[in-house]
């Protein structure tokens, strides 16, 4: 959406309302650790937690891949939301008057923010409605809940369970005439839609079960609603809307979260009455998709709740036939050849889906089979093999291939190795004697495509001539950024260490390479009281409040963590390490211009330019070794 630019009061004054541990800790599970909080980073896969949060400094900083940041960037981060967005939603949840820059754009920004309050409000007003109906007018729809689903009153209502009635005009007449909610209003919460050719409006749930979906913090944002009897749509959904967006929701995620976070692992069903029934008999850790293909973005949100990001797929046997898995499974099929979700799968038997498992079976039962549930490489490999006779060449021949291919996608080298030896197994029938030969046959098969990935990879190092300058040109680049923004860090919290910092970089004429850390160290030259300013963070933030893109990537440096602050004795040394890494770069460069030179030029022809050439790079040799040793500690360590 659009939004005006916001005063600096605004922004200033949302940050210092928010609390970032009351925020963060809604989206991820937090422990008390010292006077901060440790939990499971939501910005990379881990498995011990290396995401800090500083209730004093309002900061997060993660170790294990360096975000960090206040409240604000969190929120951008997680939720892929602009600054503004995320300012907004901040000042309307802690209550702080928002103004813009342009006093006439003001209405605007109020309308819209309306807009999402009014949505809600209208939502569940209608919800109370449904519900109201269920209860008063409805027999058919209690008895089907009631019967058919065998759910029990406190079920019906602890999910809020109502009923549509039948008639065309029923929720109109109450929400527009009776409640007197504008008639568009209503309609953009798609609770209602313009008739084609008569004019006026119509519901758009009719007779129907309506089971409400609710955000994580418990709002009404759609409805689903099931027909009563044998009429199409089975189910019907909200359409999209100002607060639906369907990719982005899990049914029961509101209700689930407390306890996929206690289980450590989430199961997640197909449809409404799955996890409604689930929840129903005391397994409450699961949640539904919304009848699509499940995005990133929906087992993002349910694998914040969970450590060791245990996911089980519980979708219906009877179609689970390899295209509907890939479908379900959708966009975390990468996540699980990288390794980064433990991905099982529940098929329950005789083609069931949860609901009818438990009108037959005990919880208990349901329980096991979640105990069972293969992991999905497992399961996969066991469709594979299945009703095959590997006694009979083409049939081997057939499941060697897909398994070889099914490997290939493993990204992990851990699994990979380890479903090579399972799959050797399988392929040896049983004679250990060919165990080994299958584990070599599979690896030379998988092989080709790794081959061909590691050369080229290790290209730019088999060029490098001389052993101690190869480094993998990542790593280089990344201990460089280390040194960087160590440099900037000491120079923001260390005022007693700028003058050396600055000397230090005039002297070897040393740029910051990384454009953000250019522009923040432009920024602090530009403060004429930069070198002594002893709130030099806070102007620098006050200075820089429109340069979100770039402030967004240097907030870390804002922080200051535990480990940095013990090595404060040794700050010198640190300049000289992080400063002796910049120079490292510059000199680098040189020395292979110059190897360059040397090896392109005919000695015979040009001897004495041959060696001027042999001489510099000789020299620049020496002073990266020279270098290397005022190195003394390693800054990744450090970092
Ligand atoms: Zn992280």
């Amino acid at each position: 959406m659009y939004i005006p630019r916001l005063h600096p009061d605004t922004i200033e004054e949302v940050k210092q309302r928010a609390d970032i541990y009351d925020v963060v800790s809604e989206h991820i599970v937090l422990r008390k650790r010292g006077k901060d909080y440790v939990g499971l980073c939501p910005f990379h896969s881990e498995k011990s937690p290396s995401f800090t949060v500083s209730q004093t400094k309002q900061m997060y900083h993660c170790f294990g891949c360096q975000t960090g940041g206040n409240v604000i960037k969190f929120l951008m981060d997680l939720e892929k939301r602009s600054f503004s967005e995320v300012v907004l939603d901040l000042a309307r949840r802690y209550q702080v008057s928002v103004t813009t820059l342009e006093p006439e754009q003001r209405q605007e920004l109020q309308r819209q923010l309306s807009l999402r309050e009014q949505l809600y409000e209208v939502l569940a007003t209608a919800e109370r409605f449904y519900q109201h109906a269920l209860k008063h007018s409805a027999d058919n729809a209690l008895q089907y809940l009631q019967s058919q689903r065998q759910l029990r009153e406190e079920t019906i209502q602890m999910f809020g369970i109502g009923y549509a009635p039948a008639g065309w005009e029923t929720l109109y007449r109450y929400l527009v005439e009776d409640k007197r909610y504008p008639v568009q209003l209503v309609e953009k919460a798609g609770l209602i839609k313009p008739r084609k050719e008569a004019g006026g409006y119509y519901d758009v749930f009719r007779d129907r079960i309506m089971i409400p979906i609710h955000d994580v913090l418990g709002r009404v944002i759609a409805f689903g609603g099931r027909s009563l009897g044998d009429e199409q749509p089975k189910y019907l959904n909200s359409p999209e809307t100002e607060v639906f967006i369907k990719g982005k929701t899990l049914f029961a995620l509101d209700k689930a979260k407390a306890a996929i976070s206690q289980s450590d692992s989430a199961v997640v069903v197909e449809g409404y009455f799955d996890a409604i029934a689930l929840h129903a008999v005391g397994i409450t850790n699961v949640v539904a998709s919304l009848g699509t293909a499940l995005s990133l973005e929906q087992v993002r949100q349910v694998l914040r709740y969970t450590e060791s990001k245990q996911l089980i797929l519980n979708f219906d046997a009877d179609k689970a036939g390899n295209i509907a898995a890939e479908r379900a499974i959708g966009e975390i099929a990468d996540l699980a050849y990288k390794g980064e979700v433990q991905l099982k799968i529940l098929n329950i038997p005789d083609g069931k889906d949860a609901d009818e498992y438990l009108h037959a079976h005990q919880p208990e039962d349901y329980r096991q089979l979640l105990t069972n549930a293969p992991l999905w490489l497992n399961w996969q490999i066991q469709r594979i093999i299945q009703d095959r006779d590997l006694k009979q060449a083409t049939d081997f021949q057939q499941v060697s291939q897909q398994l070889v291919k099914l490997m290939k996608n493993i990204t992990n080298n851990d699994t990979r190795n380890y479903y090579v030896s399972y799959c050797a197994e399988i392929l040896s029938l049983g004679d250990a004697r060919l165990i080994s030969l299958r584990v070599e046959n599979l690896l030379t098969q998988i092989a080709p495509e790794r081959g061909s990935r590691e050369k080229s990879y290790q290209t730019p190092l088999a060029k490098t001539k001389s052993d101690h300058l190869s480094s993998a040109p990542t790593n280089k680049r990344s201990l460089l950024e280390q040194a960087e923004a160590l440099l900037l860090w000491i120079y923001l919290h260390f005022p007693e260490q700028r003058q050396a910092i600055t000397e230090a970089l005039e002297e070897r004429d040393l740029q910051f390479s990384l454009s953000h850390h250019r522009f923040l160290w432009q920024q602090i030259l530009e403060i004429p009281s930069g070198g002594i300013d002893d709130n030099l963070i806070s102007t620098v933030q006050d200075k820089c409040v429109e340069s979100e893109e770039e402030m967004a990537l240097v907030l870390h440096l804002f922080h200051l963590n535990e480990k940095i602050k013990q090595e404060t004795l040794r700050t010198p040394q640190v300049i000289q390490a992080a400063i002796a890494c910049m120079e490292r770069v510059l000199r680098e460069k040189r020395y292979r211009h110059f190897l360059e030179l040397w090896e392109t030029t005919d000695p015979e022809a040009e001897p004495q330019q041959w060696q001027s050439y042999y001489e510099a790079f000789y020299n620049e040799k020496m002073q990266l070794q020279e270098l290397d040793r005022l190195r003394l500690f390693s800054i990744t360590d450090l970092l």
